[in-house]
């Protein structure tokens, strides 16, 4: 082993707080002995403060209309060549209500920043999927305190608005008319008003250093976020960074890992994202860290257009088989599939402590 690398991961075994010199070394494990390491500490920590099961949450791409222009994401504004699509109220409820009968305990409803959705419209929406029983993800990214506060009161749950990078510099250059500043302030007022918050970031964007990534995780803790979206950039042709190299997913197996051991808490997903990138990614991800996984419960004829990145995994899929897709994948990796809506797992924390 690496003596940085060894001293930084007997750190995290002793409980110790980790520094962002630790942090870097760890993200840097070199393969085999010392990446397996790592991946069995996550592991461990994830058993013990996440336990065996892993949440299921079924999610809706319910608009694919984007006012934004992020430089990696096929839905921006400029993307003239995607077929756009919305669904109506009623679709979005009838989708949440086969989720729900699927026993998915949460719905997350996920857009491109669509205005055609106001707040009362959402409420609206928000509160007859309440009524089936599941606990409520929004993820439509920025919109003002007094909306965030409208859809809490109509019963939302949680919140999940990756920062998608902690480099000002790189979400400058990336987000062209957004600030990194106003996307901190937005996660900062759905922490207020009692959001169970997720955010998260992508994993081998062009220029990105591990520095940069462990900036990412430390900016999670300061955030003492509840779960932690973490993804490897896939390109996408027609976007400006289509021509750049995808990111790695031994990378992402690593960020998951270490994330694991930086915020122990947080529900981590083995992302579709991962599993596009890599034919086991998921699989492999959660058993290095990872107990969350979000099927895909978006009416099947509007998936192949709901295309953040080419390639997605389980767009031809209907909804039931994904369930039994992942139930199965569950089971062969000796774990279950979580009962109930998977809340936060701070409160397990304070009782383990
Ligand atoms: N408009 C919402 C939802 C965005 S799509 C919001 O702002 O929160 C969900 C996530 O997809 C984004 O947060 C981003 O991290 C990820 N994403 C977009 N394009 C991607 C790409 N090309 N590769 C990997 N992840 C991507």
């Amino acid at each position: 082993m690496r003596p940085e690398f060894a001293t930084s991961l007997a750190r995290a075994a002793a409980g110790r707080e980790l520094e962002r010199e630790d942090i870097i070394a760890l993200l840097g494990a070199a393969p085999g002995a010392d990446a397996d390491a790592l991946f069995r500490q996550a592991d461990d920590v994830r058993a013990r403060m996440a336990g065996e099961e892993v949440h299921l949450r079924g999610i809706i791409e319910f608009s694919n209309y984007c006012r934004r222009r992020c430089y990696y994401c096929g839905l921006r504004a400029d993307n003239a060549k995607l077929h756009r699509y919305r669904l109506m109220p009623e679709d979005i409820i009838a989708a949440a209500r086969q989720g729900a009968e699927l026993g998915y305990g949460t719905v997350v409803l996920q857009s491109g920043e669509d205005p055609w959705y106001t707040a009362p419209i959402l409420a609206g929406v928000i509160r007859e999927i309440k009524k089936l029983g599941v606990a409520v993800t929004l993820c439509v990214g920025e919109r003002p305190r007094e909306e965030y506060a409208r859809w809490r009161e109509a019963g939302a749950d949680r919140y999940l608005l990756k920062h998608e990078t902690a480099n000002e510099e790189l979400y400058a250059r990336l987000h062209p008319g957004m600030s990194w500043q106003e996307r901190l302030q937005c996660l900062i007022w759905l922490k207020e008003l009692g959001y169970q918050v997720g955010s998260g970031n992508i994993i081998g964007l062009p220029g990105q250093t591990l520095a940069d990534l462990a900036d990412d995780l430390l900016l999670l803790r300061q955030l003492d976020v509840e779960m932690a979206g973490l993804g490897p950039f896939i390109p996408h042709p027609d976007t400006p960074l289509g021509g750049e190299p995808a990111g790695s997913a031994e990378l992402t197996y690593r960020v998951v890992a270490v994330a694991r051991l930086v915020i122990p808490y947080a529900h981590l997903p083995a992302t579709t994202a991962l599993g596009t990138l890599a034919a086991n990614g998921r699989q492999l991800a959660l058993t290095r860290g990872a107990n969350v996984i979000m099927p895909n419960i978006t009416p099947t004829e509007y998936r192949p257009d709901y295309q953040i990145y080419p390639n997605k995994i389980c767009v031809n899929e209907g909804p039931e088989d994904c369930r039994h897709c992942l139930e199965g994948m569950v089971r062969s990796l000796g774990r279950r599939l979580g009962r109930g809506p998977g809340h936060t797992l701070k409160q397990f924390m304070a009782a383990t402590i």
